[in-house]
């Protein structure tokens, strides 16, 4: 018997026009990463199928649980749909297991094949109740499960499954640029919006020398780590110190993160439009600190249209630790290198800014022609996934 990884798209099977679109991404992420193993890839409307070396089977799932857009996979047998081959193997695979209670679940995928699946499930039942002694069934909660899916040319049948990652192939959506912090929540943040498919470049302020090259490095190993889930991400590294400092030169200390946060949104913007970005992402969680109260959010939101997404805006920041942790970003965040929000923060920062306030204290400097000469010296960095030196350096 075969033994093949077959995969269920999930959530990708409600997209009714796009459903080709969506499978043909998934099918060629699925390709890209799994190009240096043996295997041969094949799919059709509902599901996918992986053949592989069995020495190669785990680096493979490990592959296979960094992909969005698998709900769930199982390793199964693959055998031909016909009756009597569907009998012998049903049998032999439930012989490798040890159990007392078992359910058999049938589905044709193939409405042809002559045989309906709960007549079939019981058929199947009654010659493991014959062949394989003291055991029984149980509909509600077996030991085992055993599913037989039956589709036109093959059969697959399989005892386990697996829960993928869910969400949308990375590559449906269009891109966004990530605001990523060296910080716990802007790679989550990251994470759940590539999961609902957005292609995402990331953009780092940077106010050397009051940032060190430490914290630039921690955000180019949560890019690397971030990169496990895409292919590749392109890291902009904003030269942010000279309208940090001039933004702390005028007006009231209480409001400088209210004005930072609306120059970072400003040049988030000339971003999405140089790169041809749909949105911004960002770490942003309510009530977390001063400048993401509703009030801030609102006073700071005010200079872009873009759509802000917030995916934590809603997330308690012991769930947000918790995604850091399952995505690998965790031991990486706590590092303690600073950056640059963390070093300006003044000891009152207004929690409910006034925007008039704020437009009042930007009159007072010219931070176009700052914004201008940023753009001009923004610096890119293609990082990959198999990139390890800054880890090594790093850890
Ligand atoms: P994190 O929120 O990632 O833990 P943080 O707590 O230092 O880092 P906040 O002050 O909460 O950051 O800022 C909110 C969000 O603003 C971050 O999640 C991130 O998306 C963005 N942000 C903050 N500082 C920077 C920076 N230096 N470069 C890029 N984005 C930043
Ligand atoms: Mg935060």
């Amino acid at each position: 018997m075969e033994k093949v990884i077959l995969i269920k798209y999930g959530e990708l099977s409600t997209k009714k026009g796009n459903r080709n679109f969506f499978i043909k991404t998934l099918c060629s992420e699925v390709e890209r990463k799994l190009a240096l193993e043996n295997c041969t890839i094949t799919h059709d409307f509902s599901r996918m199928c992986i053949t592989f070396d069995e020495d190669q089977l785990s680096d493979i799932l490990k592959k296979l649980n960094t992909i969005f857009g698998i709900h769930a996979y199982h390793i199964a047998y693959k055998v031909s749909s016909d009756l009597e081959t569907i009998k012998e193997k049903v049998l032999e695979v439930m012989k490798q297991e040890s159990f007392h209670t078992f359910k058999i679940e049938t589905s044709r995928r193939d409405k042809n094949f002559p045989i309906p699946s709960m007549e079939l499930s019981r058929l199947l039942g009654s010659i493991i109740l014959k062949a394989i002694p003291n055991v029984q069934v149980d509909v509600h909660h077996p030991d085992v499960l055993c599913q037989v899916e039956i589709h036109e040319k093959d059969t697959y049948i399989y005892t386990n499954a697996y829960p993928g990652l869910g969400g949308y192939p990375v590559g449906t959506q269009p891109k966004a640029l990530l605001m990523l912090s060296g910080g716990i929540d802007s790679p989550v943040a990251g994470y759940l919006a590539m999961k609902r498919g957005i292609k995402i470049e990331a953009v780092y302020f940077e106010a050397i020398p009051h940032t060190s090259l430490e914290a630039r490095n921690k955000v180019i190993e949560l890019s690397r780590r971030l990169a496990q889930y895409t292919n590749k991400i392109n890291l902009h590294i904003v030269p942010f110190t000279e309208l940090q400092e001039a933004i702390y030169q005028h007006g009231d200390p209480a409001y400088c993160i209210t004005i930072m946060r609306r120059m970072m949104y400003r040049i988030m913007e000339r971003l999405c439009q140089k790169y041809h970005a749909e949105a911004i992402v960002n770490g942003e969680s309510i009530g977390q600190v001063a400048s993401q109260t509703l009030v801030s959010m609102h006073v700071i939101n005010e200079v872009t249209n873009y759509p802000v997404i917030r995916p934590l805006a809603c997330f308690d920041k012991l769930e947000i630790m918790d995604i850091a942790r399952k995505i690998d970003t965790y031991d990486i965040s706590i590092l303690p290198y600073e950056d640059c929000c963390t070093i300006f923060v003044p000891k009152h920062p207004v929690i409910h800014p006034e925007l008039a306030v704020a437009k009042e204290i930007e009159a007072t400097f010219d931070y176009e022609t700052m914004i201008d000469t940023i753009m001009k010296n923004i610096q890119t960095i293609v990082i990959r996934e198999e990139d390890s030196q800054v880890e090594k350096d790093l850890l």
